[in-house]
């Protein structure tokens, strides 16, 4: 078993950023820049966040971190969302989710200037991801890609099972590695609460690659996996006593398999690079620079 190591892969990734970002700095031009929004008062949030903002440190990026209480109206929201969409100096801009109740997460999510969606999650980058053209891809999605390709992991004519459809992770994976991309062209089936176990069984038994994102500590155990299997554990679940683990029974599971992701140090490190290679791309497009 080796490990798919997300916190190499990711420094390796920004690291990259960072040389283009002195060069672009080196002929005048200014730091590309994130915007992050963060609603309300939510732990794991707070930590998400502060990884983002780091990260912009490490590529050479100007990070913003704007708060607001959890008692701003959506109204509110969306106008500060239409100054930042109107601000040449951001490229970047992420609303961190989840929001409070009383806000409309899609009225967010497609107030944001798709330009600057570097999440990927609004509708025409989502759309225009799915039709396989040019677009800021989700990007926990995007950084699993790019894991199985600095690991040249072959996806190509691979049966692969994804575990849970939200738009964040399961869907947008689904799409992208059954798609005509290089790290793509795999037979994938996604699967959801609603998939019979045996079916669900069936699938996972026979995957090659299987990549879980459903939010529950130990879904995937050794007797639902292949020997030999490529696992991905996108889940990010906070026990009791603070530990924080996977979807994946991961002493048990990784005894059968050939590459799995640990958590943390997987797919949580990738998702950050992924949205710096999103706002770097932002810049790019601001700059005629691709
Ligand atoms: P979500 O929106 O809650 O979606 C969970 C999905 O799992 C849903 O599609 C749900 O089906 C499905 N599901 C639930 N129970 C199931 C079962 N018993 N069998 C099969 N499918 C089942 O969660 P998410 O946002 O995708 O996040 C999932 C996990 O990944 C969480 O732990 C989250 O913290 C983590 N996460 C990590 C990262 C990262 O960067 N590593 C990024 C995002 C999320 P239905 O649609 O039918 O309800």
């Amino acid at each position: 078993m080796k490990l798919l190591d997300g916190k190499k892969c990711a420094e390796s990734l920004v690291a990259d950023i960072a040389r283009k970002v002195a060069g672009y700095e080196e002929s005048g031009l200014r730091k590309p820049h994130m915007t992050v929004i963060l609603v309300g008062e939510h732990a794991p949030s707070e930590s998400y966040v502060k990884s983002k903002i780091r990260s912009c440190e490490s590529a050479g990026f100007e990070g913003t971190l704007l708060r607001f209480p959890d008692t701003i109206k959506e109204a509110e929201l969306l106008e500060k969302i239409r100054e930042i969409n109107a601000d040449q100096t951001t490229d970047g801009l992420i609303v961190q989710l989840p929001l409070p109740r009383h806000i409309n997460q899609q009225h967010i999510i497609n107030a944001i200037d798709p330009e600057k969606d570097i999440d990927g999650f609004h509708p025409t980058n989502f759309g225009r991801m799915t039709l396989g053209q040019k677009a800021f891809r989700p990007a926990t999605a995007y950084g699993i890609c790019k894991l199985l390709q600095f690991y040249e992991i072959p996806v190509w004519g691979k049966h692969c099972v994804v575990i849970g459809r939200s738009n964040i992770v399961g869907k947008p994976i689904s799409i992208m590695l059954s798609n005509d991309f290089d790290i793509g062209n795999a037979t994938v089936t996604l699967t959801h609460i609603e998939t019979p176990r045996e079916l669900l069984l069936d699938e996972t038994r026979r995957a090659d690659i299987v990549i879980v994102a459903v939010g529950i500590p130990g879904f995937v155990t050794e007797d639902m996996v292949k020997e030999g299997v490529v696992v991905i554990d996108v889940g990010i679940n906070r026990l009791e006593d603070g530990k924080i683990v996977g979807d994946v029974d991961f002493e048990n599971v990784k005894k059968k398999c050939s590459w799995i992701t640990p958590v943390p140090g997987g797919v949580g490190r990738m998702t950050v690079a992924a949205l710096m290679i999103n706002t770097l791309m932002a810049y790019q497009n601001n700059f005629d620079l691709v």
